[in-house]
């Protein structure tokens, strides 16, 4: 697609590039200018400086910069005319002409996240409104404790033993390849394909900035395995991201508490506590604690108190000294996670 020049002039004139990224993470200011730690190297100091008047960005350390275009690029590992497209949906400038001309839809990462936002819609409707999410409402509200309010918010749905995720959205137009590329079909033989998540109750991923990046999922039976997430995508890196992010971040002042799944992340929301995230697994990563870094320099872990648990309550804390940030750890009593804790202790 081509987009002329006076175009992206105006949708950079509407822009505000300390807003943009702020949207990723915070940035102090100094002076006229704004600084915060290069997300693209590695660093201790702040050598990462946005300024508003030029509208440019700039690192010290390793030398990236240039204006808010290029800083989406990065950031979001997108092409110029992707970079392009995301900042005319924030901005609201139209620019659908240009695509029907070419024949383009829009690009792959609007599509993913469109398409993962029309998931979203058919799988809560399964849940709240149909007879086949009856089980799955159940379990949650009676057996878990989650409130309708906080189902609602986090966009809990149910996925049908039956399947039809597929055949909804390819009435919708979706080609089963967005579909495999976004990780909600699989293929079973060539020209077969069936929904990725089935029997399921589904949790949104969220990304900081609410946009729906994949699926995680609980069976409802007790077979393994109980969890399955969204595989990797462009979209999404199991890495670097943290569950509850985007809910979380205004409540992060002094200190953020790190769970290891969505029910327990639930059961703290349920009870008040908001400056928690989940790390999907036991394993937390560095790049993890480094986007916590950008919001406080205290982190609390609360995991399992079992030898999967311990073990990764060890690895946190070393990567905690490494990261030079303030960490803590709360093992549960054996045999109890902080949901069923909280549940039975209060
Ligand atoms: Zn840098």
């Amino acid at each position: 697609m081509f987009f002329p020049q006076e175009i992206i002039k105006e949708i950079q004139e509407r822009a505000d590039i300390v807003e943009v990224i702020s949207n990723y993470f915070p940035l102090k200011k100094a002076g006229s200018l704004f600084k915060t730690l290069c997300p693209f190297h590695q660093e201790k100091t702040p050598s990462f400086i946005v300024n508003p008047q030029k509208q440019i960005f700039h690192c010290f350390g390793c030398g990236v910069g240039g204006n808010v275009f290029s800083f989406l690029m990065r950031q979001e590992n997108i092409s110029f005319p992707e970079a392009v497209e995301m900042l005319a949906r924030q901005t609201g400038v139209n620019i659908s002409r240009y695509f029907s001309k070419s024949g383009e839809r829009s690009g792959v990462v609007s599509r993913l996240y469109e398409v993962n936002e029309l998931s979203s819609l058919y799988y809560q409707n399964n849940l709240l409104n149909k007879e086949k999410g009856r089980e799955a409402r159940r379990y949650l509200l009676e057996r878990r404790g989650i409130s309708q309010e906080v189902i609602s918010r986090f966009r809990i749905g149910y996925a049908p033993a039956q399947g039809g995720l597929l055949s909804y959205l390819q009435k919708r137009g979706w080609t089963e390849e967005i579909l495999i590329q976004a990780g909600l079909a699989v293929k079973r033989e060539e020209g077969i394909y069936t929904d990725k998540f089935l029997q399921k109750i589904i949790f949104p991923l969220f990304n900081p900035q609410g946009k729906i990046v994949g699926f995680g999922s609980r069976r409802l039976d007790n077979q393994v395995p109980k969890y399955v997430n969204s595989p990797q995508t462009v979209v999404f890196n199991k890495s670097r991201y943290l569950y509850g992010l985007n809910f979380a971040k205004q409540f992060i002042k002094e200190s953020v508490i790190i769970v290891e799944g969505y029910l327990d992340l639930l059961s703290l929301v349920q009870y008040g506590i908001c400056n928690v995230v989940a790390s999907l697994g036991t394993a937390l990563t560095r790049e993890q604690i480094r986007l916590l870094k950008r919001y406080t320099q205290r982190c609390l872990l609360i995991y399992d108190g079992d030898k999967a648990g311990q073990d990764a309550c060890l690895r946190g804390l070393d990567l905690f000294i490494e990261e030079g940030i303030e960490g803590g750890v709360v093992l549960l009593p054996e045999g109890l996670d902080p949901d069923s804790c909280i549940r039975e202790e209060g």
